[in-house]
Parts: structure tokens; C-alpha cells; sequence
């Protein structure tokens, strides 16, 4: 079958507005940070950026969430569902990223902070002692602020796993992205699933409070085989789940199989927490980050 579902109404969205958005956005112009929200047009920016209903502008920017790319634009690995440039040789970190980082993070005054990155095979140690480096600057100059660190598999290695998850942060995030079964299809070759739920595994025998991970509904997985992925992140002690609709990119990028509609992710909310996750985000536009900040304030990280 060749034809492409249409978009349903239910993921259409609103141009964002809301005084804490406008705000963070104009603050965001000379502080030189690269958001995914901005950058990867995220649907949810006015939610993740505009915090709270009601709440006063330093409320609002306490409960907001920003996702800020670490490590270049350029990824080493090509996933058929990621619109992010590819090269096997991309360009050399930036020495003063950490520090330039943390200050701007720091000035932002953001409540909560996703740090994630590119994958990067070109480098020894696949760029964790920056990403490291980048948390603790952080945490050293700003400890209220709440950090969560999206990464990749660090090729495999879990010393650079550990290195991370004991850098500072609050929340060690991974996306295990997809089903066992779909996940060569999906994801680059050299991501796989066995090694994603290694990594969630390490980082949370390190000591971390919280691990999460995320699964994109609608690539043509199964109940079954979605069941057996919730039992497989609950036998590593995964504390977070989030489920949101696969949107292809590009044509160049993998078709989506169905448009899952709400009340099947409203489902899934609580079979997963009916399964012991401590907290679940389920919707046809909820991302990894998706209003993280204002969850994690209230519920978890008291
Ligand atoms: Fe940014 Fe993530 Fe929220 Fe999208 S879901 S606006 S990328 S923090
Ligand atoms: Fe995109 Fe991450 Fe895959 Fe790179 S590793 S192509 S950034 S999903």
C-alpha cells in the first residue's frame, strides 16, 4: 500500500503567543543558543516556552522548557526519520561551547534545560567529555536550574554513559525510538535497540533519579510489539515514557504508516502507567521534551 494517510486535524497547531514566549524568544537573540525548538519548528514551542496559564513572567520562564543542541548541526549517523544533516566527517567541537553554554543557559533563567546532540562517531570518546563538561559548567553556575541531558548511544560504550550520567544532571533521557522488531528500519544501523535499553540500564545504576526514553507511534509497529517495548524500559528501571505521532520530514524520509488517533495515546498513557512508569506524556504532538520543565518542577524533582 502506497498512500500516505492525511494529516488529521488533530495535529494542526495554533502560531504560539503568551507573554513568557514572546519573551524568551527576544531574549534568546544575542545569547548565541541553538534551540531544537526553534530550529526543528516544534509544534509545541507555545506550550513549552509560554509555562504556565496565569502565571507572572518569572513564574512562567521558571516552569518553561528549552531543548539546545550541543556538538554541531551535522550528524554521523542518518535515522530515516530525522531531518538532520549527515557527514561522516563533520566539523570539530567547539572548545568554548561548554562555557559559552552554561553562561547563556545560566542569563536565560529558563526553569529546565534539555541538553541533546548530534551523534558523533568521529570522535573518540563520541563528544561525552564535552557533553559532560557542558552539565557541570552548568550546575556550577546556575544549580537551580534543572538539566536533562537527550543523548545518544555513546556507541555502545558505557564508561562515556557513566561519564554523563554522573556529570550533574537531573534526568538521563535516550530515545529508544521505535519496536525491537522495526528499530534496522528506523534507526541508523548502528543504533540498536539491545544497546539503547544498555545505556538507560547504566545511567541509571549511576545514581540517576530519572531516566526517560520516547517512542514515536504510527511507523507501523504493533500492540504486541509495543507491550513487549514497555515491559523491556520497565526491566531496566526506565522511570519516563513519552509517546508521540512519527510526522515524516521530508519525502526523502520514511512514510508514516497511520496517524494514531488521541484516544489510543490516551490508551497508552495508562497502560504504561498502569506498568509502574512514574510518568508518562502521551499525544499525536508530544515530543521528548514536550512541557518537561513544568511536569518536573512540580511532580518529580521537588
Ligand atoms: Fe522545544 Fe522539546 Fe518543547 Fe519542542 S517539545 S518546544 S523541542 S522543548
Ligand atoms: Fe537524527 Fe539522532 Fe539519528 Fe543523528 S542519531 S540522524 S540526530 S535521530
Amino acid at each position: 500500500n502506497t498512500t500516505v494517510p492525511r494529516l488529521p486535524s488533530f495535529l494542526k497547531t495554533s502560531i504560539p503567543t503568551g507573554s513568557s514566549f514572546t519573551k524568551i524568544k527576544k531574549d534568546l537573540r544575542g545569547l548565541g543558543l541553538h534551540t531544537v525548538c526553534e530550529e526543528a519548528r516544534c509544534p509545541n514551542i507555545g506550550d513549552c516556552w509560554g509555562g504556565k496559564e496565569g502565571a507572572t513572567e518569572e513564574e512562567g520562564r521558571r516552569a518553561a522548557t528549552a531543548t539546545i543542541m550541543l556538538m554541531g548541526d551535522t550528524c554521523t549517523r542518518g535515522c530515516r526519520f530525522c531531518s538532520v544533516k549527515t557527514s561522516r566527517t563533520p566539523p570539530p567541537l567547539d572548545p568554548h561551547e561548554p562555557e559559552n553554554t552554561a553562561e547563556a543557559i545560566s542569563r536565560w533563567g529558563l526553569g529546565y534545560i534539555v541538553l541533546t546532540s548530534v551523534d558523533r562517531d568521529d570522535l573518540a570518546d563520541s563528544g561525552a567529555h564535552h557533553f559532560a563538561e557542558t552539565i557541570s559548567r552548568i550546575k556550577h553556575k546556575a544549580p537551580h536550574i534543572l538539566v536533562e541531558a537527550l543523548t545518544g548511544d555513546f556507541a555502545g560504550n558505557l564508561d562515556h554513559v557513566a561519564l554523563v550520567a554522573k556529570s550533574g544532571l537531573d534526568v538521563y533521557a535516550h530515545n529508544i525510538e521505535t519496536v525491537e522488531a522495526l528499530t534496522p528500519f528506523v534507526r541508523d544501523r548502528r543504533a540498536t535497540f539491545r544497546q539503547t535499553l544498555a545505556v538507560l540500564e547504566h545511567a541509571k545504576k549511576q545514581g540517576v533519579r530519572i531516566t526517560k526514553t520516547s517512542i514515536m507511534l504510527g511507523v507501523g509497529e504493533n500492540r504486541d510489539q509495543l507491550m513487549e517495548t514497555l515491559r523491556e524500559l520497565r526491566k531496566v528501571d526506565v522511570d519516563v515514557v513519552t509517546f508521540g505521532q512519527y510526522m515524516r520530514p521530508t519525502k526523502r524520509h520514511m512514510k508514516v504508516d497511520r496517524y494514531v488517533e488521541p484516544a489510543e495515546f490516551d490508551e497508552w498513557k495508562r497502560i504504561a502507567e498502569s506498568m509502574g512508569f512514574l510518568y508518562v506524556a502521551s499525544g499525536p504532538l508530544v515530543r521528548s521534551s514536550y512541557k518537561a520543565g513544568e511536569f518536573f518542577i512540580e511532580n518529580v524533582l521537588k
